[in-house]
Protein backbone atom coordinates (compact mmCIF):
# COMPACT_ATOMS: atom_id res chain seq x y z
CA UNK A 1 0.00 0.00 0.00
CA UNK A 2 1.91 2.80 -1.21
CA UNK A 3 1.59 6.44 -0.14
CA UNK A 4 0.91 9.01 -2.97
CA UNK A 5 0.65 12.46 -1.17
CA UNK A 6 1.83 13.81 1.96
CA UNK A 7 0.34 17.65 3.01
CA UNK A 8 0.40 19.68 5.87
CA UNK A 9 -1.43 22.21 7.05
CA UNK A 10 -2.48 24.79 10.13
CA UNK A 11 -5.98 24.61 11.49
CA UNK A 12 -6.84 28.03 12.89
CA UNK A 13 -9.29 28.00 15.60
CA UNK A 14 -11.49 30.53 17.15
CA UNK A 15 -11.28 32.37 20.51
CA UNK A 16 -8.46 32.52 22.89
CA UNK A 17 -5.16 29.82 23.26
CA UNK A 18 -4.80 27.40 25.99
CA UNK A 19 -3.22 29.10 28.78
CA UNK A 20 0.48 28.22 28.76
CA UNK A 21 0.05 26.03 25.25
CA UNK A 22 2.20 28.86 23.07
CA UNK A 23 0.03 27.82 19.88
CA UNK A 24 0.13 30.42 17.93
CA UNK A 25 3.06 32.63 16.19
CA UNK A 26 4.29 35.45 17.77
CA UNK A 27 2.67 38.98 16.27
CA UNK A 28 1.05 36.95 13.87
CA UNK A 29 -2.60 37.79 14.33
CA UNK A 30 -3.84 34.30 13.88
CA UNK A 31 -6.32 32.58 15.97
CA UNK A 32 -4.93 29.33 17.77
CA UNK A 33 -3.69 26.99 15.63
CA UNK A 34 -3.06 23.44 15.07
CA UNK A 35 -0.61 21.46 13.12
CA UNK A 36 -1.82 18.72 11.07
CA UNK A 37 -0.67 16.36 8.45
CA UNK A 38 -2.78 14.26 5.85
CA UNK A 39 -1.13 11.34 3.94
CA UNK A 40 -2.54 9.26 1.25
CA UNK A 41 -2.08 6.10 -0.39
CA UNK A 42 -2.91 4.93 -4.30
CA UNK A 43 -5.55 3.35 -3.26
CA UNK A 44 -7.35 6.79 -2.15
CA UNK A 45 -7.69 5.95 2.15
CA UNK A 46 -5.78 8.55 3.98
CA UNK A 47 -4.54 8.77 7.66
CA UNK A 48 -4.65 12.47 9.59
CA UNK A 49 -2.27 13.33 12.44
CA UNK A 50 -1.06 16.61 14.28
CA UNK A 51 2.02 17.58 15.72
CA UNK A 52 2.81 19.80 18.90
CA UNK A 53 1.62 22.97 17.87
CA UNK A 54 4.14 24.93 19.74
CA UNK A 55 4.12 28.78 18.05
CA UNK A 56 1.46 26.99 15.34
CA UNK A 57 3.72 24.24 14.92
CA UNK A 58 4.74 25.65 11.48
CA UNK A 59 8.67 24.37 11.84
CA UNK A 60 7.26 20.50 12.28
CA UNK A 61 5.18 20.81 8.74
CA UNK A 62 7.96 22.76 7.00
CA UNK A 63 10.36 20.20 8.10
CA UNK A 64 7.57 17.23 6.63
CA UNK A 65 6.90 18.93 3.25
CA UNK A 66 10.53 19.77 2.67
CA UNK A 67 12.26 16.73 4.37
CA UNK A 68 10.10 13.75 4.49
CA UNK A 69 7.07 14.11 2.50
CA UNK A 70 9.78 13.38 -0.67
CA UNK A 71 11.34 10.70 0.89
CA UNK A 72 7.80 8.87 2.02
CA UNK A 73 6.13 9.13 -1.64
CA UNK A 74 5.74 5.96 -3.35
CA UNK A 75 7.17 3.91 0.03
CA UNK A 76 4.90 1.06 2.03
CA UNK A 77 2.28 2.27 4.60
CA UNK A 78 3.65 -1.25 6.23
CA UNK A 79 6.99 -0.30 6.71
CA UNK A 80 5.94 2.10 9.03
CA UNK A 81 8.41 1.73 11.31
CA UNK A 82 11.50 1.66 9.68
CA UNK A 83 10.35 5.05 7.39
CA UNK A 84 9.73 6.81 10.17
CA UNK A 85 13.40 5.62 12.23
CA UNK A 86 15.06 6.61 8.84
CA UNK A 87 13.61 10.00 8.69
CA UNK A 88 14.01 10.70 12.61
CA UNK A 89 18.20 9.75 11.85
CA UNK A 90 18.34 11.52 8.66
CA UNK A 91 16.94 14.55 10.19
CA UNK A 92 18.26 14.47 13.32
CA UNK A 93 20.84 17.19 13.47
CA UNK A 94 17.88 19.53 12.91
CA UNK A 95 17.19 18.20 16.23
CA UNK A 96 15.87 15.33 17.94
CA UNK A 97 14.10 17.61 20.12
CA UNK A 98 11.13 19.81 19.28
CA UNK A 99 9.91 20.88 15.87
CA UNK A 100 11.98 17.28 14.34
CA UNK A 101 10.26 14.90 16.51
CA UNK A 102 6.74 16.86 16.27
CA UNK A 103 6.63 16.06 12.77
CA UNK A 104 7.72 12.25 13.44
CA UNK A 105 4.87 12.32 15.92
CA UNK A 106 2.64 13.72 13.10
CA UNK A 107 3.27 10.99 10.38
CA UNK A 108 3.15 8.18 12.76
CA UNK A 109 -0.45 9.32 13.82
CA UNK A 110 -1.46 9.28 10.21
CA UNK A 111 0.04 5.96 8.97
CA UNK A 112 -1.67 4.10 12.30
CA UNK A 113 -5.01 5.60 11.05
CA UNK A 114 -4.16 4.04 7.24
CA UNK A 115 -3.67 0.89 8.83
CA UNK A 116 -6.10 0.74 10.62
CA UNK A 117 -8.70 1.56 8.00
CA UNK A 118 -7.15 -0.56 5.08
CA UNK A 119 -7.38 -3.45 7.55
CA UNK A 120 -10.75 -2.51 9.15
CA UNK A 121 -10.05 -2.51 12.46
CA UNK A 122 -9.56 0.87 15.10
CA UNK A 123 -6.43 1.47 16.16
CA UNK A 124 -6.54 0.16 19.49
CA UNK A 125 -7.67 -3.15 18.27
CA UNK A 126 -3.95 -3.19 16.05
CA UNK A 127 -2.22 -2.14 19.34
CA UNK A 128 -3.15 -5.22 21.59
CA UNK A 129 -6.90 -4.61 22.44
CA UNK A 130 -8.59 -2.24 24.98
CA UNK A 131 -8.91 -2.94 28.47
CA UNK A 132 -11.49 -0.09 28.85
CA UNK A 133 -13.23 1.66 26.16
CA UNK A 134 -14.28 4.67 28.06
CA UNK A 135 -11.60 6.93 30.02
CA UNK A 136 -12.60 9.24 32.70
CA UNK A 137 -11.03 12.89 32.29
CA UNK A 138 -9.71 15.45 35.12
CA UNK A 139 -9.96 19.05 34.69
CA UNK A 140 -6.73 20.38 33.44
CA UNK A 141 -7.23 23.96 34.61
CA UNK A 142 -4.68 26.67 33.45
CA UNK A 143 -3.33 30.05 34.01
CA UNK A 144 -4.19 30.23 37.73
CA UNK A 145 -0.62 32.29 38.68
CA UNK A 146 -2.29 35.53 37.56
CA UNK A 147 -6.05 34.73 38.99
CA UNK A 148 -6.62 36.01 42.82
CA UNK A 149 -7.41 32.73 45.04
CA UNK A 150 -11.45 33.53 44.24
CA UNK A 151 -10.87 34.06 41.07
CA UNK A 152 -9.43 30.38 40.46
CA UNK A 153 -12.26 29.36 42.49
CA UNK A 154 -14.70 30.32 40.07
CA UNK A 155 -12.89 29.04 37.39
CA UNK A 156 -12.62 25.69 39.14
CA UNK A 157 -16.37 25.70 39.80
CA UNK A 158 -17.52 26.35 36.01
CA UNK A 159 -14.73 23.75 35.17
CA UNK A 160 -16.27 21.11 37.13
CA UNK A 161 -19.62 21.66 36.34
CA UNK A 162 -19.06 21.72 32.25
CA UNK A 163 -16.68 18.51 32.76
CA UNK A 164 -18.83 16.71 35.10
CA UNK A 165 -15.46 15.13 36.27
CA UNK A 166 -14.45 14.59 39.87
CA UNK A 167 -10.60 15.08 39.59
CA UNK A 168 -8.74 18.51 38.99
CA UNK A 169 -5.51 19.61 38.10
CA UNK A 170 -4.57 23.28 38.79
CA UNK A 171 -1.50 24.64 36.78
CA UNK A 172 -0.33 28.00 37.53
CA UNK A 173 1.86 28.80 33.89
CA UNK A 174 3.47 31.29 35.48
CA UNK A 175 6.09 33.55 33.72
CA UNK A 176 9.10 31.33 32.87
CA UNK A 177 11.96 33.69 33.42
CA UNK A 178 10.77 33.54 37.47
CA UNK A 179 10.83 30.95 40.35
CA UNK A 180 9.14 30.79 43.87
CA UNK A 181 7.57 34.16 42.77
CA UNK A 182 4.88 33.78 45.03
CA UNK A 183 5.09 30.69 47.23
CA UNK A 184 2.42 32.09 49.89
CA UNK A 185 -0.37 32.48 47.66
CA UNK A 186 0.39 29.35 45.44
CA UNK A 187 -0.30 27.60 49.39
CA UNK A 188 -3.32 29.34 49.65
CA UNK A 189 -4.86 28.27 46.43
CA UNK A 190 -3.71 24.95 46.98
CA UNK A 191 -5.44 24.67 50.26
CA UNK A 192 -8.71 26.63 49.30
CA UNK A 193 -8.88 24.04 45.97
CA UNK A 194 -9.10 21.34 48.91
CA UNK A 195 -11.60 22.82 51.11
CA UNK A 196 -13.96 23.63 48.03
CA UNK A 197 -14.31 20.48 46.39
CA UNK A 198 -13.63 18.18 49.50
CA UNK A 199 -11.71 14.79 49.83
CA UNK A 200 -13.20 12.64 47.33
CA UNK A 201 -11.88 14.81 44.55
CA UNK A 202 -8.68 13.55 42.93
CA UNK A 203 -5.89 16.67 42.90
CA UNK A 204 -2.87 17.77 41.16
CA UNK A 205 -1.27 20.43 41.03
CA UNK A 206 1.34 21.70 38.53
CA UNK A 207 3.92 24.03 39.20
CA UNK A 208 4.67 24.44 35.44
CA UNK A 209 8.54 24.68 36.11
CA UNK A 210 7.80 27.43 38.46
CA UNK A 211 9.79 26.76 41.44
CA UNK A 212 13.35 25.90 42.85
CA UNK A 213 14.25 22.81 44.49
CA UNK A 214 13.91 24.35 48.37
CA UNK A 215 10.32 26.12 46.85
CA UNK A 216 9.30 22.52 46.11
CA UNK A 217 9.49 20.85 48.15
CA UNK A 218 8.32 23.77 50.79
CA UNK A 219 4.81 23.00 48.19
CA UNK A 220 5.29 19.64 48.14
CA UNK A 221 5.11 18.99 51.72
CA UNK A 222 1.47 20.94 51.98
CA UNK A 223 0.28 18.99 49.32
CA UNK A 224 0.84 15.34 51.04
CA UNK A 225 -0.72 17.93 53.93
CA UNK A 226 -3.82 18.44 51.81
CA UNK A 227 -3.88 14.32 50.15
CA UNK A 228 -2.75 15.60 46.46
CA UNK A 229 -2.55 12.56 43.96
CA UNK A 230 0.95 14.72 42.19
CA UNK A 231 3.23 17.08 41.79
CA UNK A 232 3.43 17.61 38.63
CA UNK A 233 7.24 19.83 36.55
CA UNK A 234 7.79 22.02 39.86
CA UNK A 235 11.29 22.44 38.57
CA UNK A 236 12.62 23.57 35.44
CA UNK A 237 12.09 20.76 32.78
CA UNK A 238 16.12 20.83 31.31
CA UNK A 239 17.09 20.12 35.50
CA UNK A 240 17.00 16.30 35.41
CA UNK A 241 18.56 15.87 38.42
CA UNK A 242 16.60 19.02 40.31
CA UNK A 243 13.55 17.18 39.33
CA UNK A 244 15.28 13.50 40.57
CA UNK A 245 16.09 15.63 43.76
CA UNK A 246 11.95 16.88 44.45
CA UNK A 247 11.07 13.66 43.08
CA UNK A 248 13.04 11.68 46.01
CA UNK A 249 12.88 13.94 48.97
CA UNK A 250 8.95 13.85 48.70
CA UNK A 251 6.49 11.14 49.41
CA UNK A 252 4.20 12.87 47.21
CA UNK A 253 4.26 11.62 42.92
CA UNK A 254 6.49 14.08 41.55
CA UNK A 255 5.64 13.77 37.65
CA UNK A 256 7.31 15.30 34.51
CA UNK A 257 8.02 14.17 31.02
CA UNK A 258 5.78 16.92 28.84
CA UNK A 259 8.68 18.82 27.25
CA UNK A 260 10.73 15.55 26.80
CA UNK A 261 11.34 14.77 23.39
CA UNK A 262 13.57 11.40 23.27
CA UNK A 263 12.53 7.90 24.37
CA UNK A 264 15.74 8.26 26.10
CA UNK A 265 15.37 11.24 27.93
CA UNK A 266 12.22 9.69 29.99
CA UNK A 267 14.41 6.98 31.08
CA UNK A 268 16.60 9.55 32.38
CA UNK A 269 13.39 11.28 34.24
CA UNK A 270 12.73 8.28 35.66
CA UNK A 271 16.80 7.20 36.62
CA UNK A 272 16.63 10.69 38.42
CA UNK A 273 13.79 9.66 40.17
CA UNK A 274 10.50 10.69 38.46
CA UNK A 275 7.78 8.34 39.61
CA UNK A 276 4.89 9.40 37.16
CA UNK A 277 5.94 10.20 33.88
CA UNK A 278 3.99 12.88 30.96
CA UNK A 279 5.30 12.14 27.55
CA UNK A 280 2.99 14.14 24.97
CA UNK A 281 1.67 12.39 22.13
CA UNK A 282 2.31 15.30 19.50
CA UNK A 283 6.14 15.99 20.82
CA UNK A 284 7.91 12.46 19.80
CA UNK A 285 6.70 9.31 18.76
CA UNK A 286 3.07 9.60 18.66
CA UNK A 287 1.37 6.26 19.11
CA UNK A 288 4.26 4.02 18.66
CA UNK A 289 6.54 5.89 20.72
CA UNK A 290 3.65 6.59 23.31
CA UNK A 291 3.44 2.70 23.71
CA UNK A 292 7.11 2.31 24.29
CA UNK A 293 6.79 5.14 26.89
CA UNK A 294 4.25 2.33 28.59
CA UNK A 295 6.33 -0.30 28.13
CA UNK A 296 9.66 1.67 30.11
CA UNK A 297 7.19 3.09 32.73
CA UNK A 298 5.97 -0.83 33.24
CA UNK A 299 9.45 -1.77 32.93
CA UNK A 300 10.47 0.19 35.89
CA UNK A 301 7.20 0.45 38.21
CA UNK A 302 6.37 4.13 37.61
CA UNK A 303 3.50 5.87 36.68
CA UNK A 304 2.25 6.79 32.99
CA UNK A 305 -0.33 9.51 32.69
CA UNK A 306 0.16 11.10 28.92
CA UNK A 307 0.22 15.21 28.79
CA UNK A 308 -2.90 15.83 26.66
CA UNK A 309 -3.72 19.31 25.47
CA UNK A 310 -4.89 18.80 21.90
CA UNK A 311 -8.78 18.49 21.72
CA UNK A 312 -8.82 16.84 18.53
CA UNK A 313 -6.48 14.03 16.41
CA UNK A 314 -4.23 14.20 19.48
CA UNK A 315 -6.47 13.11 21.80
CA UNK A 316 -8.34 10.79 19.37
CA UNK A 317 -4.92 8.91 18.86
CA UNK A 318 -4.27 9.47 22.68
CA UNK A 319 -8.20 7.41 23.82
CA UNK A 320 -6.56 4.92 21.69
CA UNK A 321 -3.28 3.89 23.10
CA UNK A 322 -4.82 4.64 26.85
CA UNK A 323 -7.43 2.14 26.57
CA UNK A 324 -4.77 -0.47 25.56
CA UNK A 325 -2.60 0.48 28.99
CA UNK A 326 -3.01 -2.40 31.40
CA UNK A 327 -1.88 0.03 34.61
CA UNK A 328 -3.16 3.41 34.12
CA UNK A 329 -3.72 4.91 37.50
CA UNK A 330 -4.82 8.34 36.62
CA UNK A 331 -7.85 10.23 34.64
CA UNK A 332 -7.00 11.06 31.12
CA UNK A 333 -6.27 15.05 30.69
CA UNK A 334 -9.04 17.18 29.64
CA UNK A 335 -7.36 20.85 28.59
CA UNK A 336 -9.14 24.37 28.92
CA UNK A 337 -10.47 24.92 25.99
CA UNK A 338 -11.12 21.79 24.75
CA UNK A 339 -14.95 22.53 23.05
CA UNK A 340 -12.91 24.19 20.36
CA UNK A 341 -12.52 21.12 18.09
CA UNK A 342 -16.30 20.24 18.12
CA UNK A 343 -16.41 22.94 15.36
CA UNK A 344 -14.29 20.56 13.12
CA UNK A 345 -14.52 17.17 14.71
CA UNK A 346 -17.52 15.44 15.99
CA UNK A 347 -15.45 13.14 17.90
CA UNK A 348 -14.33 12.60 20.47
CA UNK A 349 -13.54 16.24 21.42
CA UNK A 350 -16.54 15.76 23.59
CA UNK A 351 -17.03 14.01 27.21
CA UNK A 352 -20.20 12.45 28.36
CA UNK A 353 -20.32 12.70 32.12
CA UNK A 354 -17.20 12.84 32.84
CA UNK A 355 -15.56 10.43 30.11
CA UNK A 356 -14.00 10.17 26.65
CA UNK A 357 -15.47 7.06 24.56
CA UNK A 358 -12.77 5.32 22.47
CA UNK A 359 -13.88 5.08 18.56
CA UNK A 360 -14.55 2.10 17.36
CA UNK A 361 -14.63 2.49 14.08
CA UNK A 362 -11.89 1.60 12.07
CA UNK A 363 -8.62 3.56 11.98
CA UNK A 364 -8.32 6.56 14.24
CA UNK A 365 -12.19 7.17 13.74
CA UNK A 366 -12.15 10.37 13.38
CA UNK A 367 -15.81 12.32 12.22
CA UNK A 368 -15.49 15.51 10.92
CA UNK A 369 -17.14 18.32 8.78
CA UNK A 370 -14.37 18.33 5.59
CA UNK A 371 -15.65 21.59 4.15
CA UNK A 372 -15.11 23.20 7.99
CA UNK A 373 -11.64 21.79 7.74
CA UNK A 374 -11.21 23.16 4.10
CA UNK A 375 -12.61 26.97 5.55
CA UNK A 376 -9.70 26.98 8.72
CA UNK A 377 -6.81 25.24 6.71
CA UNK A 378 -3.70 27.42 6.23
CA UNK A 379 -1.55 24.93 3.51
CA UNK A 380 1.71 25.01 4.01
CA UNK A 381 3.94 24.81 1.00
CA UNK A 382 7.47 24.61 0.72
CA1 LIG B 1 1.87 20.25 32.86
Amino acid sequence: MKISKVDVFQLEWDGESIPGAYDRPIGSGLGPLSAFVRIETEEGLFGLGEASPQLGGYTSLVIIAQNMAPFLIGRDVFDHSVLLDTLLHKCIRLGPHGATSGAIAALDMALWDIKGKALGQPVYQLLGGAWRKELPVYSSIGGNAARSVDEMLREVERRVERDQSRAVKIRFDGERTRVDADLKQDIDKAKALRKLLGDDFLLGFDANNGYSIGGAIRVGRVLEDLGYSWFEEPVQNYHNSAMGEVAQRLDITVSAGEQTYTFQGIKELIEAGVRMIQPDITKFGGITGLKECAALAHAHGVEFVPHQTQPTIAQCANLHVQATVMHLGKPMELADNWERGSVVFENPSQPVRGRLVVPDTPGLGLKFDQGEMSRRSHPVTV
